[in-house]
């Protein structure tokens, strides 16, 4: 990160004027510098690092936002430009949040101001603990002979009977807009109409927010741990008791128990006076760990994007203030604001949706580790299926230590998995079904003893390759090139990347074919229809991102799902993981090929992974459970493997092929994408800068492979053409000095519309 000032700058009158206070300042915007600004005695106090501050900025010295990062003494000069407003009362964020800021920083290339964003998030900037509230009152009621309708005049009524306001009895009585609405059975367009009569009018209070008024959820006992938990939870409170840093993997098969271990861990941790973060990959996950985790804790706060932006300022002052014993969430709920923390948990680290998908591209499970070494504190992470990097830093004499959850918590029985090879069933079964017989038995079977069903297939829609049957040209987006999705629930079909909608032509769009139009694949839409075919008396309901729009929907499915009032639940990924419901006995997986699909060197670790996780909802209580997994690849090992259960049988043999061809976590990648709508540009784009990250690496004397540049997998979207290179390195330091080179001499950067820099990317596409 290069610091510049006008105090570098060879002027004239840069003859020192006195001695004083200087703010280091981050533009909050995406600009790689930072620049030195002089504190003026009235904002002495108040210009700490970790403030947002207005300074002027650019050559015109239009004023613009930035944070302290540090403050030094040194000589003002006359070219110095003063801070002109202090923006927050107090630090939104402490000195060891802004050093983790400035790492994500350095480590995933990208502006301090981008940094600084993402871990002081909008809502936080919110003087909290306000609100603004809205209210109606009498203004010029109209007089008795005008005329007016029904709902008007029962709003009238409401406001003259209304009590007066508590703090000011002899104003006119007034009733907040919501409220109003509710009461009076009117909509804000009647409220406006009167406004605009003059009868009523609308004032805005700035008041104290109100605590949340839910009910707090019945308590629950923890439970006895079993000896295997005993252990585990023994070690990660020693590890607390060490007060330092310290990296923890909990291994545990699905079902053995290790959110009881975490709770036992987090109790520790509030024992001694600190504070707890959890962090679950998706909300979906949230919902129920939530649910759970909130019956054992009194002092909780959960931070998603499901939460409303005023619950989420309240929670992120209270956790500020040390009223929070622990916080939950996804993502950024890692950047919660503890003073006090003692552990951070990683639940289900293997996911890829902890990496971040728009800058700073950081991954959730690397920053934890990082913030865990800068606050001093353990961090634990869980899986039954460890990312195959986790696993071998826990390999012996790694940087992690490794805890064992080999067995399912007594009672829970290991569930049966069984392979339905397609291409078999295709051939002795006539017609196209999605659901072979053993899935329709396993189906049935479940359905007749009043249990429970999962069923997945990672995809969306209806059918996902639509072609022309005489000429055979598919259907593809125009904008990204790629094959479009047909939705039954819009009867349009979809682009799943850049999402466009397309009517669809009934014939096929060649010039002079004219063919009639097929639509072949599935999706999840397919299943549930051919679901209610086969089992037309059982309780169906579809869980994906087309019909889940809002968090309260995943709770309300859920909760359906868990009193028992849906039979069989057909969904995406979002189902395969975490959920834990004791009535679900039977589990089909309809296509574990997705992943396979794609060309990334981790689709074999994605099916092994996924297989295994979604066998492992079944059979979680003495009923015992099944599971059914369907694919065209019955031979390859990843569903050999996940077929026996053997997490570490498959780790090794992949680990071997990642070794082999130099491959994460025994190399290190830089993913650069490139994009122009002109494909020239593009192209020659990223062969320019290839070419010159390799000279300054080899002038600068650093070690670092940059691949030749080539059509990114997903070659064209959104009507841009798409490059990538791939840089590769030996070891994260040799990573970050390459990396800090090629910044310093302002290479990651080409004249197209978009560069995206990706250090250690999860996906390829
Ligand atoms: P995992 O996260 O490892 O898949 P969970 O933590 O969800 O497993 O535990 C599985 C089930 O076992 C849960 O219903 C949980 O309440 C129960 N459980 C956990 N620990 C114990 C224990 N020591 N004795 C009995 N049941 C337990
Ligand atoms: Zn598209």
């Amino acid at each position: 990160m290069s610091r510049r000032s006008l105090q570098d700058a060879p002027l004239l009158d840069s003859a020192p004027l006195a001695h004083g206070p200087i703010a280091d300042v981050a533009p909050l915007a995406p600009i790689d510098r930072r620049y030195a600004y002089l504190i003026p005695a009235a904002l002495s106090d108040a210009a700490q690092p970790g403030v947002r501050v207005r300074v002027p900025f650019g050559r015109g010295g239009r004023p613009a936002e930035g944070i302290i990062v540090a403050r030094s003494d040194g000589d003002w000069t006359a070219s110095l430009q003063p801070l002109l407003e202090v923006l927050d009362p107090a630090p939104l964020l402490s000195p060891r949040l802004l050093e983790l800021a400035g790492w994500i920083a350095r480590y995933y290339a990208c502006p301090l101001g981008v940094a600084l964003s993402a871990v002081a998030p909008r809502a936080s900037h919110r003087e909290a603990g306000y609100r603004m509230v809205r209210y109606v009152l009498l203004d010029r009621p109209p007089a008795d002979g005008i005329r007016r309708t029904a709902i008007q005049q029962r709003v009238l009524d409401c406001l003259r009977s209304a009590p007066p306001a508590p703090d000011d009895p002899a104003a006119p009585p007034r009733i907040d807009a919501a409220s109003l609405r509710g009461v009076a059975d009117c909509s804000t367009a009647t409220l406006r109409a009167m406004t605009a009569k003059g009868w009523i009018r609308f004032v805005e209070r700035r008041e104290p927010s109100r605590p949340p008024t839910a009910a707090p959820l019945p308590r629950e006992a923890d439970w006895t741990l079993n000896a295997d938990q005993q252990a585990a939870a023994g070690r990660i409170i020693a590890a607390m008791q060490a007060d330092g840093f310290r990296a923890l993997l909990l291994f545990g098969v699905t079902g053995s128990g290790k959110t009881e271990v975490y709770v036992h861990a987090i109790r520790a941790a509030i024992a001694r006076g600190r504070q707890a973060i959890l962090l679950v990959p998706e909300i979906a996950l949230t919902t129920q760990t939530l649910d759970r985790l909130s019956r054992r804790f009194d002092r909780v706060a959960v931070l998603h994007s499901g939460v409303g932006e005023a619950q989420r300022t309240r929670d992120w002052a209270a956790i500020a203030a040390g009223r929070i014993d622990l916080v939950i969430g996804t993502r950024s709920a890692l950047f919660a604001p503890c003073p006090r923390l003692g552990l951070i948990v990683v639940d289900e680290e293997q996911e890829g949706s902890y990496k971040n998908i728009a800058a700073p591209r950081y991954h959730t499970r690397d920053v934890a580790i990082k913030r865990a070494q800068i606050e001093g504190t353990p961090v634990l992470l869980g899986s039954a299926t460890p990312a195959l990097e986790t696993w071998s830093n826990a390999a012996p004499g790694g940087r992690f230590e490794l805890l064992r959850l080999p067995n399912r918590v007594s009672g829970l029985r290991t569930p049966r998995l069984s392979v339905v090879d397609l291409r078999e069933e295709h051939r002795e079964r006539r017609g196209v079904h999605l659901l072979s017989r053993a899935m329709e038995s396993g189906l049935r079977g479940a359905l007749a003893r009043g249990e429970q069903s999962l069923l997945l297939l990672n995809r969306r829609g209806y059918a996902n390759y639509l072609f022309c049957a005489r000429c055979r040209t598919p259907v593809v987006c125009p904008h990204c090139g790629v094959y479009v999705v047909l939705h039954r629930s819009t009867g349009l079909a979809h682009c799943h990347y850049c999402r466009a909608r397309l009517i669809l032509p009934t014939r096929c769009a060649m010039a002079e074919c004219g063919g009639t139009l097929v639509k072949f694949g599935m999706g999840t839409e397919r299943v549930e229809e051919e679901l209610k075919a086969m089992l037309p008396q059982a309780r169906i309901a579809r869980m994906d991102s087309d019909v889940m729009a809002r968090a309260a929907d995943y709770a309300d499915l859920l909760g359906r799902f868990a009193v028992g009032g849906i039979d069989v639940l057909v969904g995406t990924q979002m189902i395969a993981k975490g959920l834990d419901f004791p009535r679900v006995t039977f589990v089909g997986v309809v296509n574990a090929d997705t992943a396979l699909a794609i060309d990334d060197f981790r689709s074999a670790e994605r099916t092994f992974q996924l297989t295994l996780q979604v066998a492992g909802r079944a059979g979680r209580s003495e009923a015992g459970g099944e599971a059914v997994v369907q694919t065209f690849h019955a031979g390859i090992s990843a569903i050999q493997f996940a077929l026996r259960q053997d997490y570490e049988g498959f780790a090794a043999e992949e680990l071997t092929a990642r070794r082999r061809a130099d491959l994460p976590p025994f190399a290190r990648l830089v993913r650069i994408v490139l994009a122009d709508p002109r494909l020239t540009r593009a192209r020659d784009g990223a062969d320019g800068m290839a070419r010159a990250m390799r000279e300054a690496l080899f002038k600068a004397g650093l070690r670092g492979l940059i691949g030749d540049p080539r059509p990114a997998a997903l070659p064209r979207l959104r009507d841009a053409y798409r490059f990538e290179a791939l840089l590769t390195f030996a070891t994260a330091a040799d990573l970050l000095a390459a990396m800090d080179h090629l910044r310093a001499e302002n290479l990651l950067r080409a004249r197209c519309r978009s560069v995206i820099v990706d250090v250690d990317p999860v996906a390829l596409q």
